[in-house]
Formats: C-alpha cells, structure tokens, sequence
C-alpha cells in the first residue's frame, strides 16, 4: 500500500550504481589470531539518482569472516545494478528482498549497497546519518586495536596509543594461555589503571583455556572477552559464559539477525559485535541490536579493513542505537586514502561524526 505523499517525497530512482577499488597499507603488518595482514583493498560503490542526490558505500569483504572476496563482490555487485537500477533506494527492505532474492550470503557487497541507500535517504531528508537513525548525539569513543606480538613488543605499542590520548585498548590474544596472560599482565603494568583493556581472541582458545585465563584475566581488570572459540561452537560460548565473570561477546559468531537470535535464545553472550561487511548492512545492524536489546544483550560495532565510508557508517549507526555501548571502529586510525575523505573528526579515539547530510564522506574523483 502506497499514499500519494509517499510517492511525492519518498520516491528517489537507481540511475546508476559505479564500482571502484580502493588500496590501503598498514605502516607495520598486523597480526590477529588465524592471519597476518599488510593492507587490504576495498570495493566503492556509488549509487547515483534521478533528483541527482549520490550515494556512496563500500564492500570490505574478508574471506575468512565473511565468505567472499573483492572479485566476487564486484561480480556479484554487476548483477545487483541489473536489478537495482530503476528501484526506489529509500525503500530499502525492498532493496535487501531484492539483493537476497539472488545470493545468500555475499554480506558485503549487499552491506555497500545498503550503506549507499542509507546516505541517499539521509541526504533526501537533509540531516546526517546518525540523526536520520534516530540518534542526537555526534560522538563516538572507539577503542584502538593492538595486534599480537611479543608480550614487550605489545606493552610498548599499548603505552604508545595510551600516550596518543586512547583510553580503551582492544588486545588481540587467541595463542597459548600463558604468553596470553603475559602479554595482558605486561600490558596493564605499561598502561596504569585507568585505561580500558578489553580481549579479542579471534576463536584461538578451547574452552577450558578460555575459562581457565579468564579467572586470572580477573584480576588485571578486563571490559570483555571477544569470540573466545571457534564460531560454531555456541554451547561453548554459554558454558565460558556461565563459568566466568568478565563479559563475554560473539564476533564471528554473530553474522546475521539468526545468529543473534540464537545466540540471545541460548544465552550464550553477554554481547554481540555488529559489523556492517558481516550482517549485510545498517538494515540488519538494527535487527541485531533490536534482537541483542530484548534479550539484554550490549553492542558493540566493530569494522573490516576499510576506508571513512563504512569506518563513518558504523559510526552513525553507533551513535544512534543506545544498546550499543561499544565501539571498536579504528582500522583507518591506521590508514589513509587520499581521494576518500571526512567523515569524522578525531582526538583519541574520540571521534565526532561532521555536520554534512548523509555519512559526511566525499570521495574525490569518482
Ligand atoms: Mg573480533
């Protein structure tokens, strides 16, 4: 059922959608539990309109998390602009109907589409992202990211953010339990009392290593204990949960608005990191956190290796949703691109959305 004023305000049409990648480098590799990472590429798209209004997105696909890769984003994204073009980009159920019709999975080439339509919609309004969302609120305090080194090499990268003005370090562990433990008692000695320490094993733990560094994790003082274990393992996740008492969230976990719905129904987290290249978009970024909400559950919002398009994104959606109460978006703290710009501006990890309508992002030649 359509109403006349819908058709008036509310009805934009795909013109085009244009694809372009984008080459980024770390200035030093970054290691997690199950990779080494130099740099990473990413797929921009842009979705162009009748009334001229332009949209921009960005698939940062990551094969071992998401399933898919940068040519089968771009392939997959060529059919999407057969189906797309002529389509209204406000209706954005539609367009995910549309999209999932086709492929299952292939989150993030549908998580660039929908991150596009939604700064259409808040560009046609005229406010930015976050406030379209609902929020009021520009300001979002990310944590920073340490990967894994030696315990000596870790302290000392952590002393050196803390000393850049963050306040919330986000320790990548997942090895074995005792150079784990090392590396968090080195870490906390380094940083002092007041910073923020929260884990992210990346599913490099059993669950009995998972419950037994957990106790000692105790007493260092630690926010939370990202995907402890492997991604399947649900009950796992449940039995850690039960055993210790720092927070325990889900990662790779939690993919999908079914995922969270298992996840709450098995009440196996204390949390779930919500990232945009994962559930397919802000459209099911608000059905996880809806989900995780109801069954008293925080967010968190992580991101993929990609530019201020979807690192912006993430953050108007954090600004908006209050039951996210976590934000883990600092990949371009660490790199750069000189044709994708804005969105935010940063001291620390206090980072404050810009007053633009839609993300705030302009994308130069392109
Ligand atoms: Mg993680």
């Amino acid at each position: 059922m359509r109403n006349d004023y819908s058709k008036e305000v509310f009805l934009l049409k795909i013109t085009d959608i244009k694809f372009k990648i984008a080459t980024f480098k770390f200035v030093e590799p970054f290691k997690i539990a199950f990779a080494v990472m130099e740099g990473y590429d990413t797929l921009v798209v842009k979705i162009e309109t009748d009334e001229g209004i332009v949209g921009y997105g960005e698939a940062a696909p990551m094969g071992f998390v998401t399933g898919d890769n940068l040519e089968l984003a771009m392939a997959i994204g060529k059919e999407y602009r057969e189906m797309l073009i002529g389509k209204n980009p406000l209706a954005i159920g539609h367009i995910h109907a549309v999209m999932d019709s086709k492929y299952l999975h292939n989150t993030s080439i549908k998580a660039a589409i929908d991150i596009a339509c939604y700064d259409i919609a808040a560009k046609k309004m005229g406010v930015p992202l976050y406030q379209f969302l609902g929020g009021d609120y520009p300001v979002v305090e990310s944590d920073v990211t340490i990967g894994i080194g030696t315990p000596e090499h870790m302290a000392k990268k952590s002393k050196e953010w803390v000393e850049k003005g963050f306040n919330i370090l986000k320790i990548k562990l997942g090895e074995d339990i005792e150079t784990d433990l090392k590396r968090m008692k080195l870490i906390r000695e380094a940083v002092g009392n007041d910073v923020t320490l929260r884990i992210d094993a990346n599913q490099g733990w059993s669950v009995k290593d998972a419950i037994r560094i957990s106790k000692e994790l105790e007493n260092i003082g630690v926010d939370l204990i990202e995907q402890p274990i492997v991604h399947w393992d649900l009950e796992g996740l449940a039995e850690i949960k039960r055993a210790v008492n720092i927070p325990i969230a889900a990662d790779e976990s939690c993919q999908l608005p079914v995922d969270a719905s298992k996840l709450a129904r098995l009440r196996a987290v204390d949390g779930m990191n919500i990232k945009l290249m994962k559930c397919g978009g802000i459209y099911n970024a608000i059905k996880i956190n809806a989900i995780a909400e109801a069954a008293n559950i925080f967010c968190m919002i992580g991101c993929m290796g990609e530019s201020v398009i979807a690192n912006a994104a993430g953050m108007h959606v954090a600004a908006a949703l209050a039951n996210i109460k976590k934000v883990d978006l600092d990949v371009t703290f660490y790199t750069k691109s000189d044709w994708i710009l804005g969105g935010f501006t940063r001291e620390g990890g206090v980072c404050t959305l810009l007053d633009q309508p839609g993300i705030g992002v302009s994308v130069e030649g392109f």
